[in-house]
């Protein structure tokens, strides 16, 4: 536990990039862990060219794939920033996690929430804790299309999570599998 608390203690210069015009809510809340610049997506896109984060904040609306093509742009980079998704709409995680989000926060969440889960992400990069609810379950079938393999990417409650099918793109809640 000391380790991932010394960890979280250096990360206070991490560049954070921020694409939401609701980041107001809860900036001030990351900014003792990061360095925020809120951007538009434009803007974003060319600041990458200059300054890699180490980690992006995209809010989905479902409205275009401009975020997608953001997503996909940042994980392709030579030291991808860890790419958190926000959405209210469960319907658009499939596209993001083939875009390359490493994980999900559902829409409305509380602002500490935030913080805690770019903070995991940091660490689950450094190694410091060992999984996520982003996972792959490769031996469950999907319910809708039968196809083996499905990725859990958000806790529901206690005991359910919100599961995704790449192959057909539908979206479901279900019992936890950890
Ligand atoms: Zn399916």
């Amino acid at each position: 536990m000391s380790t991932s608390l010394t960890g979280a203690a250096h990360t206070g210069t991490l560049d954070l990039l921020v694409v939401d015009a609701d980041a107001d809510r809860y900036v001030s809340v990351l900014s003792s862990m990061f360095r925020v610049v809120t951007a538009s997506i434009a803007a974003a896109l060319e600041r990458m060219t200059r300054a890699v984060p180490a980690a992006l904040v995209v809010a989905l609306d479902g409205a275009d794939g401009a975020p997608l093509v953001l997503i996909a742009r940042a994980r392709a980079l030579s030291v991808p920033p860890v790419v958190l998704v926000l959405t209210a709409e469960p319907a658009c995680v499939p596209d993001a996690i083939m875009a390359g989000c490493g994980s999900v926060l559902l829409q409305p969440f509380a602002p500490n929430l935030i913080y805690s889960r770019l903070s995991r992400m940091i660490r689950l990069r450094m190694g410091a804790v060992p999984a996520d609810c982003m996972r792959e379950w490769p031996t469950t079938r999907c319910a809708h299309c039968d196809h083996e393999g499905v990725m859990s990417f958000e806790y529901a409650s206690h005991r359910r999570a919100w599961y995704a099918c790449l192959a057909c793109k539908k979206v479901w809640m279900a019992k936890r599998l950890d």
